[in-house]
């Protein structure tokens, strides 16, 4: 697809900034009612999915040019898609977050990127990660685990640690513990160690298309190797790249979050809590796990019109509302916790804030990405919780910075501290 197989959706918007808020019927105060982070932090009408729409429509037609300020626009958003899941409510289906991941590949393809990019961009190249890091410690993370390794050993699982659990020192430990949890319930799972490289779903997200398309043909070929039927990871973006992204390219395996395996070993009595957790906790949904996990829908069609006027997809367009990701799992997990309270913020499901730290916005944006983190963490304090939890390392690095530079009170938390703490 290029940017031109968008210009319906760019003439579509009719500039109404529904995409703004997040619908009106979900709102419970004037406080926690916005949608988008970009336009809140900018109030630039650019900074907005409708003033993107426009600025797509203008690239098309020649009527701008590229320049500094129009690489902030395209960059300065996280690309979780809140405002996506309110324009499927005000019209024709737009495909706005396609449309300004397409004004992203266009720069990118013409050259020009954005220098806070380059270096993590050439050390993906060169390393395999996002993490600036070597290769040669992508493994590091799993030394003296008794787990199997897909370097020697078949198994109809792997584990996908990702880019950030593989190299944070400070979440580590949660991958570790998340994959001896599956394989002491039994679980047929294997890990690649130091051989896992990038899903490339960060990279594209940010405009780089044909990264995706490299580290998707090695994992996916990798996998196949070892006879792999199901991936499951911890990470929230990895999840989204190989449930949505991967199948677009023609990679289909079984697909599953951490937490919803361990929703599922719970109901199957193959995990069984029942410590004490005196806790009450607020759940932060991943853009990545919620709204952006839905399935991915293959579809062909063609654009009509009605009477000459009314426009219409024939066969209908998938409709990605945000409404068919996953939501149930961790709740479920969290409400399995003995003497833990799960108490929930305005924001929440489809319609949740985003962490700040996707899209390219913690790496070009620092200031950005901790403005974003504040307001999650002052929803989350406003339900009187004492700690957000989630289910992404970098929602939970981008919250645990911005507590500790912010002098904020509150914990943070992934769901597999806390299952680990009622074992
Ligand atoms: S994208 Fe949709 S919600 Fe946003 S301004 Fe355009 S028409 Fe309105
Ligand atoms: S993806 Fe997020 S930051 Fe970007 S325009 Fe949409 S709501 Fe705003």
């Amino acid at each position: 697809m290029a940017l031109e197989d968008y210009r319906d959706d760019c003439t579509d918007c009719s500039r109404c900034s529904y995409c703004k808020w997040i619908p009106f019927d979900h709102i419970k105060s004037a406080r926690f009612a916005r949608a988008c982070p970009s336009i809140e932090y900018c109030s630039f009408q650019a900074y907005s999915l409708g003033g993107r729409l426009s600025i797509g429509l203008s690239l098309l037609e020649g009527r701008i040019g590229y320049n500094d300020e129009l690489k902030d626009i395209v960059w300065k958003c996280q690309m979780g898609g809140a405002c996506d899941v309110s324009d499927k409510i005000c019209r024709y289906n737009i495909r706005g977050l396609e449309v300004m991941r397409e004004m992203r590949f266009k720069l990118v393809e013409d050259g020009q990127t954005l220098p806070r990019h380059k270096p993590y961009i050439d050390n993906l190249h060169k390393e395999e990660n996002m993490m600036m890091e070597p290769r040669v410690n992508r493994g590091k993370w799993a030394n003296g685990l008794d787990v199997k390794n897909l370097a020697k050993d078949k198994v109809a699982v792997v584990f996908h640690a990702g880019c950030r659990y593989s190299y944070d020192e400070g979440l580590q430990e949660i991958a570790r513990t998340a994959v001896m949890m599956l394989r002491d319930a039994g679980v047929d799972i294997g890990i690649m160690g130091e051989n896992e490289s990038c899903c490339g779903g960060r990279a594209y997200q940010w405009g780089y298309r044909k990264e995706l398309n490299g580290f998707s043909r090695k994992n996916a070929q990798a996998w196949a190797d070892a006879g792999v039927k199901t991936v499951v990871t911890p990470c929230a973006e990895c999840y989204y790249t190989f449930k949505r992204l991967y199948p677009e390219i023609g990679f289909t395996f079984e697909v599953i979050h951490v937490v919803e395996y361990i929703n599922r070993l719970i109901k199957e009595g193959k995990i069984k809590l029942t410590r004490n957790v005196p806790l009450t906790v607020t759940y932060h949904d991943p853009c990545h796990l919620g709204r952006l996990g839905e399935p991915y829908v293959p579809w062909q069609g063609s654009r009509q019109k009605i009477y000459g006027q009314i426009p219409v997809w024939k066969p209908s367009k998938p409709r990605y509302s945000g409404a068919w990701g996953i939501y149930d799992a961790p709740r479920n997990v969290l409400n399995s916790i003995p003497g833990l309270e799960l108490v929930e913020m305005e924001r929440i499901r489809e319609y949740a804030w985003c962490c700040g730290a996707g899209g390219g916005v913690l790496e070009a944006y620092p200031d950005f990405a901790a403005w974003t983190a504040a307001e999650r963490l002052a929803e989350a304090k406003a339900t009187g919780a004492e700690a957000i939890v989630s289910a992404c390392p970098w929602c939970e690095r981008n919250f645990a910075d911005t507590v500790k530079t912010q002098g904020e009170k509150i914990e943070v938390y992934d769901i597999i501290n806390l299952v680990q703490m009622a074992l």
